[in-house]
Order: C-alpha cells, then structure tokens, then sequence
C-alpha cells in the first residue's frame, strides 16, 4: 500500500547521484564510455522488427541448462537506530498522506520482494543478482541518519566515507539507511551510486523497496547515464530551463537535436535505443504518457517506440522497451511509468559487469552447503572427505591461483590424495582449500 501512496502522490524521482569527491571518476573502463547502438535508429526506422536495435544484443550463459542467468554477488546491510525519534519513510506528509515518526524498521520481506523485482528486470541482461554474504542488521545511529559530507550531525564526518569499514570486499555491497542528509520523509533523495570504476557499493533510502529507484542505481552502477544526461533542464510544459543536470560531472556530451536520432553515438547518453530526453522530473505524468503538446517541441515524440516481452530475451517475463516515458535511467515523477530498460542499455549493463566490474566474486559458500558442513577436520591417515553441495550446477576447484575445475556438473566431491597441486595431503597437518563455485557464477574469487 505504501507504494502505491508513493506512486500516486507524485514522489521525488530523487537520485541524488553525486560527483565523486575523490579519484573514483579518474581511472577508466571502456563500457562506461563506449556508445551502443546504431547511429539514427529511431522510432519508426525498425517497423517489424520489434524496434530492437541490431547492434544490441546481450551474450548467453556458460551453461545455460545450469540457469541463463550470470550469477552476480551482492551484500545488504541495513543501518538501524532503534532510538531514532524523528520521521520515517513512511511519512507522507509531503506526499498526500499521514504522518508517521520514530523508528520503523525495513523489513526482511520487502527487501525479498525488490530483489525479486531487481531480478526481474535485470533478466533482460542475463543478470541476476544474488546474496553472498547473510543480510546485516546495524544498529548505528551515525549511518542511519546518514551524512555525505563532513555536516553530519553525529560526529562531523562523510558517512560515504565511514561506511566502507562496512564494505564486504568483490562484492556489491548495498546500504540501506534511514534518511539522507536530514531528510528522512517519502520526498528527497532516495539513493545514490557511483559510475564504474568506483568502490562496489550504493546508497538507498529504506523507501528505496518502493518504486523502481533500486534498479536504477543498480544501473549508474553498471555505467548508465540518465536518459536526460547532459540536456538542461527543461520543463516540458512551460520551456523554462532550470539548473544544469548535475550527471553532467565529470563528462559533458553535446544534446542531440535531430529528430531523425542522427548522432545518437555521439551525444546525450550515447545509448541510441533511448530518445533525446529533456528531463521529466519537472512534470508528472501520472498516465506514463507524453499527454501534453510539447513545449517546446521535443526531437522525438517520447511516447514513440515498442516495448515487447520475449523477443530480446525469450526467457524473461519482463519487457523492453524504446519508449523513453517507460525508461528506468528517466526522471518521470511518477515511479510507476518507469519499468523498462532498451536492449542496447541492457547490452551496456552487461559489458559493464564484464569490462568493468570484473572483480566482482563471491568467496562465501553459504549458498552451496547447509550451514557448517563447508569445513571438515580429518586426521592423519583418514581419507578424503567428500563434500556435498545443494546443487550439481557447480564447478569444484583447488587451491591453484589458475587452472580448470577438478570436477563439473556434480553434486559431490572428495578431493584426491596426494601432494600436487589441488590435492589433499592427508599426511601433512595444515589447512586445505576448494573451492565450489555455480558454473555461471560471474566472477572468480580464487587467490
Ligand atoms: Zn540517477
């Protein structure tokens, strides 16, 4: 019910998506700033065709009867202040509704449930993302009320700072707080993420489970631009400019006015499939259409273009789509228009996680064995202990820095005797290591 007083009541689109203050934007991987797609597609250029893009595409899974999805590693930490007296997320006295005060803890639940959205919409780039590391609950009244600059009340420093003592290392580590800067009502920021290549983490507010914000990070995370990047802001209906797009930091792109889409390589978001957006956030449009005349006259009407279910990726239940209305990386007031990535987004996603994001593992294998099972004493003389993993889409490994799997595709493995390399010697006191790891687990934790 909460999400849809949110969606209804025009919430803050809010992604405060600040520039780093440190040498995170400096060094490069070459997703971030590759263009995707083909230069003029547009909406009508692709009649027939579903309007996907050709160039865009994503690639499939190692083994797709072990899953089509890339298992990707994430780590939820939910920052708590028992004692926290003032408004929550669920005050919506600035959004159409009652007040709401003290602390209101965020729910195992909804967190369950937007990961399942996540998950949802991140089929399109055969993701998923999936959670390494056992939810943590802190009870930390300094991150709670969270700060990102030394004004923080509690102790005069940078939360976004402080908060990487949290970090779980190779991991994306998601943190979830009460309120930002102050705020801590259903308007203001919601979130924030850095563009790769940058520490593994992002910021939510708890009313980050509402809405689509949560994907949308996931998405500055893996590269995106908003759709609006580097046009002024506009309001549609009135013309009038506003402040400069603060995502134009640290990388100003020229906007694209043709209406053809031409130059679509080259300027805006340089993601073709997503139309030159003028910023929606000062407009709400709460039947997810362009309703309005435009004014001004924008390139390209952002009503046009196709969403469909099942042609880009056949295995996934949610759609695609060119229309820019629906696009998650826009900035339309109402939350519940923005349920869609492009293909050629998706395919930027995807080469991001692999480009850029490469290190991302899970060295954690309580997805793999019921609890405690993971580590065996045995004795001098005993023989090999045999292992035994929940599923047989795994790949068994030694202690080898590099090497192929000593077994696929099993669900039991006992290491052989002996004093090579990925073997157990079983005559000689010390600690052994292997390594389990699902076979389109994305990324390889081995050192
Ligand atoms: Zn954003």
């Amino acid at each position: 019910m909460n999400e849809a007083i949110q969606n209804g009541f025009v919430p803050p689109v809010g992604c405060g998506f600040t520039p780093s203050t440190s040498s995170q934007f400096k060094s490069a991987c070459t997703a971030r700033t590759d263009s995707y797609g083909t230069d003029c597609f547009n909406p009508t250029s692709a009649a027939g065709t579903n309007n996907i893009d050709p160039a865009c595409s994503v690639m499939s899974t190692p083994v797709p009867a072990c899953g089509t999805t890339f298992k990707v590693p994430i780590a939820i930490t939910v920052f708590e202040d028992p004692a926290w007296a003032g408004s929550n997320y669920l005050d919506f006295t600035n959004c159409g509704g009652g007040s709401s005060s003290g602390f209101v803890p965020l729910t195992d639940a909804d967190i369950d449930t937007k990961i399942a959205e996540l998950n949802a919409v991140y089929c399109n780039a055969n993701m998923e993302f999936y959670e390494c590391k056992t939810r943590q609950r802190v009870n930390d009244p300094d991150l709670y009320n969270w700060f990102d600059d030394p004004s923080d009340p509690e102790n005069g420093i940078n939360d976004d700072d402080e908060s990487a003592a949290y970090d779980n290392a190779n991991v994306i580590d998601i943190y979830f707080v009460g309120g930002i800067n102050g705020d801590h009502d259903c308007a203001g920021t919601t979130g924030y993420a850095r563009l790769p290549p940058s520490r593994d983490y992002f910021l939510m507010v708890y009313r980050g489970t509402f809405g689509t914000t949560f994907e949308h990070e996931f998405g500055h995370y893996f590269g995106l631009a908003h759709t609006h990047y580097n046009t002024v802001l506009i309001n549609p209906q009135t013309g009038n400019p506003g402040v400069d797009n603060p995502d134009t930091n640290p990388v100003t792109q020229p906007e694209n006015t043709d209406p053809s889409n031409c130059g679509c390589l080259t300027t805006d978001d340089r993601i073709c499939d997503t139309w030159p957006d003028p910023n929606f956030a000062a407009v709400a449009m709460s039947n997810c259409s362009f309703s309005s005349p435009p004014q001004p006259a924008l390139p390209i009407n952002p009503n046009l273009g196709t969403q469909t279910t099942g042609v880009f990726n056949p295995l996934c239940a949610e759609p695609v789509s060119t229309v820019l209305l629906s696009n998650i990386m826009g900035y339309n007031q109402f939350q519940g228009c923005r349920t869609t990535f492009s293909p050629c987004q998706l395919n930027k996603i995807q080469d991001a996680l692999f480009n850029c994001r490469s290190n991302l593992c899970c060295d954690d294998p309580i997805q793999y064995f019921a609890a405690g099972t993971e580590s065996v004493e045995i004795c001098a003389g005993d023989p090999a202990p045999i292992f035994t993993a929940n599923t047989d889409c795994v790949d068994w490994y030694g202690q080898a820095i590099a090497g192929t799997a000593l077994a696929s595709g099993v669900t039991t493995f006992a290491p052989t005797i002996g004093t090579g390399i990925g073997q157990l010697d079983n005559m000689t006191a010390g600690s052994y290591s292997f390594y389990v790891q699902d076979r389109n687990a994305f990324g390889d934790c081995r050192t």
